[in-house]
């Protein structure tokens, strides 16, 4: 069965999508297998200094990735404050991206209220 899709309707900026695939493949992101006196037989992901960053946006990608494809894909909707582009796991009575956008609707709700009382 296929999931419904967050982006219907769109298509993807070539140079995102490119972006996000860069990302994704610079940095190998699997956990090395390590072993010490100390703790043994463990996995860590080796993260030398000047990699830091290629890393953290490796990590990023794939968790965009991940959120686009896996199981929350359902959940994932646009903020309904216009002009605001972002998007969030819809949950609940959730609308907004954050409580910045939702101030922004209730005041413009507000203001066209009071708008409306005072041309009567
Ligand atoms: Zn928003």
């Amino acid at each position: 069965m296929r999931r419904p899709d967050p982006a219907a309707g769109l298509t993807p900026v070539p140079t995102a999508l490119s972006a996000v695939n860069s990302a994704l493949t610079s940095i190998p992101t699997a956990a090395l297998l390590l072993w010490d006196e100390h703790d043994g037989p463990h996995r860590a992901a080796a993260c030398p200094p000047d990699e830091i960053l290629q890393r953290a946006l490796a990590t990023l990608a794939a968790d965009a990735a991940d959120l686009l494809t896996g199981p929350d894909a359902e959940y994932l909707t646009p903020c309904d404050s216009a002009p605001c582009n972002r998007y969030l796991l819809r949950h609940g009575r959730r609308h907004w991206c954050s409580t910045r956008c939702g101030d922004r609707v209730r005041a413009a709700r507000a203001y066209a209220r009071r708008a409306q009382s005072k041309s009567r």
